[in-house]
C-alpha cells in the first residue's frame, strides 16, 4: 500500500474547477499586464498550445487561474521537479493486491477530459516529458500511452500550457527549438508601477496607500539588484507577502526583511544592500 501510495505520489496536481474563488465575479484576481488575457482567448478559440515566459513570482499562474476560470475551464497543473518522468505524467501500472491496474496521470486525464493542463516550469522535468507532449502539439493532438500501446484523440477542449523562465535555463537545460516552436508564446514581467501598487494593495488585504506605494518603490529597487549578484529578483508575489505580513501587524522593517531578504538571499553584502534599500523607504 505504501508503494502505492507512494507512486501516487505523483498527484502532485490540483485540479481547480470552475466557481470555486472568491473575486472578480468568481473568478481568481488577475491584473492584466497588457493584452495576455486576448491572445490566451485567442489561442484557447483555435486550441493552439501556449507557453507562459517570465520570471518566477509575476503573475503566470495566477493569471491562468484566472482565464481558465473565465473560460469555464477545469485547470490541471502539474509543477514540474528534475524527478518528474513522463510516467508521472502519463501514467502508469499499479499493483493493487493481486491486480495490475492502469492509472492515468495529470496530462491523460486532461487529455481524456478535456481541461487545461499546466505543466509549470516544464524545462525541469526529465527530457522523456517534452518527448510525450510533442504529438499534443501538432494538428494530431494525441497522446501515445506507449505502455499501453494506445494512442488518445484529445478531448476538443483539451489545451496544453506551459510555463517557461528564460532567466533559468542553461545550456544544458533547455527546451529544443523545435519544441519551443510548436507554442504560441505569451511574455510576462514584472508588472508596471502602477499596477503592482493595485495588486499589492489587492492581495494584502487592504494595506493602505500609503505603505503600499512605499513598498512597492521599495521592491522595484531591491529588484534592480538582480543584476548585481541577486539570483533572485524581489517578485510581486514577495512583494504582496511583505504587504500581508504588515496586515497581520508586522513593522514594514520586520515584514519587508522577513518576506523579500530572508528567503532570497545570504550573502551579507546583498542582505545589507537590501536592508538599506527598505530602511530608507520606511
Ligand atoms: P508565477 O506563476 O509567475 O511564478 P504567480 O502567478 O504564482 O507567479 O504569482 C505570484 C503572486 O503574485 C500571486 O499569487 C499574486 O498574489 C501576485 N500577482 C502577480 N502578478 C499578479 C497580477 N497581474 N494580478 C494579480 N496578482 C498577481
Amino acid at each position: 500500500k505504501n508503494l502505492i501510495n507512494r507512486m501516487r505520489g505523483v498527484e502532485r496536481d490540483v485540479i481547480d474547477k470552475p466557481g470555486q474563488d472568491g473575486s472578480q465575479g468568481g473568478a481568481p484576481f488577475y491584473k492584466p499586464q497588457a493584452d495576455e488575457v486576448e491572445i490566451f482567448q485567442a489561442a484557447y478559440a483555435k486550441r493552439l498550445p501556449v507557453m507562459l515566459k517570465g520570471p518566477t513570482g509575476c503573475g503566470k499562474t495566477r493569471f491562468l487561474e484566472h482565464v481558465a476560470h473565465t473560460l469555464g475551464q477545469p485547470l490541471v497543473t502539474v509543477s514540474c521537479h528534475e524527478d518528474l518522468t513522463s510516467s508521472d505524467l502519463v501514467g502508469r501500472f499499479l499493483l493493487e493486491g493481486e491486480e495490475t491496474v492502469w492509472q492515468d496521470g495529470p496530462l491523460t486525464r486532461s487529455v481524456k477530459e478535456g481541461a487545461i493542463c499546466y505543466l509549470d516550469e516544464i524545462v525541469e522535468a526529465r527530457t522523456d516529458t517534452t518527448v510525450v507532449i510533442h504529438p499534443l502539439t501538432d494538428h494530431r493532438r494525441q497522446l501515445p500511452l506507449d505502455k499501453k500501446s494506445q494512442i488518445i484523440d484529445a478531448h476538443e477542449d483539451f489545451m496544453l500550457v506551459i510555463s517557461y523562465n528564460p532567466g533559468y535555463q542553461t545550456v544544458l537545460k533547455d527546451l529544443k527549438p523545435s519544441t519551443k516552436q510548436r507554442f504560441v508564446g505569451i511574455h510576462f514581467d514584472y508588472p508596471s508601477e502602477e499596477v503592482e501598487r493595485e495588486i499589492v494593495a489587492k492581495e494584502s488585504g487592504g494595506l493602505d496607500a500609503d505603505r503600499v506605494e512605499k513598498l512597492v518603490a521599495a521592491g522595484r529597487k531591491a529588484r534592480a539588484l538582480k543584476d548585481h549578484g541577486l539570483e533572485e529578483a524581489t517578485s510581486t508575489r514577495a512583494l504582496a507577502y511583505a504587504g500581508e505580513l504588515m496586515q497581520a501587524g508586522l513593522s514594514p522593517r520586520v515584514a519587508c526583511r522577513a518576506a523579500m531578504i530572508a528567503p532570497i538571499t545570504d550573502d551579507p553584502e546583498l542582505i545589507q544592500a537590501l536592508e538599506e534599500i527598505f530602511d530608507a523607504h520606511f
